[in-house]
């Protein structure tokens, strides 16, 4: 589906591995005064000042978490350090740094992780952190990327996911399920392209889907959003696997139970569309689909009136104690318990 636009084509042997470490981090310029030595030496140097320091890692195989059959290198390389990064500022804090390692096979060349890259930096640019090291090595099959991101937090200020409280706000930016309505538009388009590879794919109608897959970002901005309501989140988790699953870590953590509504939920219209199309439930999307980078939190209801009405936020629910689980309360006013993966829609009566 996607052309390769690499007529050049080097191999990696001839580079050696010292040659491609060198080829691929010699643009990348650092930018954090935490950053003391970045690549070259032994080990990365980071000053420490009196914060708190934040380490998240993430391990991603080919086959398993990314498909390059729609998913470009650049796309890929930029969303493997985004997604990282939202763990981050899941924790309340900022990143500033990163580690990339990386195998891979001889079926890949230069240009192709010149392209990874590409899309490493650019991500590196735009949250601003540096790339400070990493590791890299030959794979017998396929690709495989680890990033560690490393931030920091004013000391006591992260934000657990064990703290949540009775009577809390649910709160959450953004909108939900479009990352995985653009998965299934592209693993639609590769079904129609394994059969006709002359066929264009139309996909004017699912841009902003195909964009949270491809290209998501993370909520770098609600630390500061937040900051200014004069608004701290007494829990928080970034929604990686789905706010069904989201709500579940929280509340197991924190032992309380909650109540989130149907109605409520934010929905981009091409996601109300998209599952027509597709005969979803939207509201099974929302809850299970995942890879949206938004942040989940909760907030003391005293905080109502500063979040109420924000562009930003959806209030969908609140917290509720332990013993009445987690539910769902569905347009027509009916409890569904949830599911870690959702919820079950054949408890469904409306
Ligand atoms: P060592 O043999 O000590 O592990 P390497 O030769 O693997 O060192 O790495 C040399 C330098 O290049 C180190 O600073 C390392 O962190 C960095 N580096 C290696 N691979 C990568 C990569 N894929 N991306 C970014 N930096 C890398
Ligand atoms: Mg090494």
């Amino acid at each position: 589906m996607l052309e390769d636009k690499n007529q050049q084509r080097t191999s990696l042997a001839e580079l050696g591995e010292f040659g491609l470490i060198n080829h691929i981090t010699k643009y990348f310029k650092t930018e954090n005064l935490s950053t003391i030595k970045a690549i070259g030496d032994d080990a990365a140097v980071l000053d420490a000042s009196e914060k708190q320091t934040l380490v998240t890692t993430d391990l991603l195989i080919e086959g398993v978490h990314f498909d390059l059959s729609y998913m470009p290198l650049k796309h890929l390389g930029y969303k493997a350090v985004v997604t990282n990064l939202s763990d981050v500022y899941a924790m309340n804090g900022v990143a500033e740094q990163i580690t990339v390692s990386l195998a891979v096979s001889n079926r890949f060349s230069l240009e192709a992780i010149e392209e990874l890259y590409a899309g490493i930096q650019l991500a590196c640019e735009t949250y601003n952190v540096d790339l400070i090291g990493g590791d890299t090595t030959s794979s017998t099959k396929g690709m495989l990327i680890s990033i560690t991101a490393i931030g920091k937090v004013i000391k006591d200020e992260a934000v657990y996911r064990n703290t949540a409280k009775e009577t809390d706000l649910i709160v959450v930016t953004g909108d939900l399920g479009a990352a995985y309505l653009g998965l299934q538009v592209l693993e639609r388009e590769k079904q129609v392209f394994k059969v006709d590879p002359n066929n264009q794919p139309d996909l004017e109608n699912y841009t902003y889907l195909i964009e949270r897959q491809l290209k998501p970002e993370a909520r770098k901005d609600v630390a500061g959003l937040l900051k200014e309501l004069e608004i701290k989140p007494t829990s928080m988790i970034d929604v990686s696997d789905g706010l069904s699953s989201e709500l579940f870590h929280i509340c197991t953590q924190s032992k309380v139970g909650c109540k989130v509504y149907e109605d409520k939920l934010p929905l981009d219209p091409q996601v109300i569309s998209a599952c027509e199309e597709f005969e979803l439930d939207s509201t099974m999307v929302a809850l299970s689909g995942g890879e949206d980078y938004e942040l989940l939190f909760t907030v003391a209801i005293a905080d109502f009136d500063k979040i109420k009405g924000n562009p930003h936020f959806s209030i969908i629910g609140h917290v509720t104690p332990e013993n009445q689980g987690l539910q769902l309360i569905t347009r027509a006013g009916q409890e569904i318990g949830l599911k870690a993966q959702g919820w079950n829609s054949l408890d469904r009566q409306d």
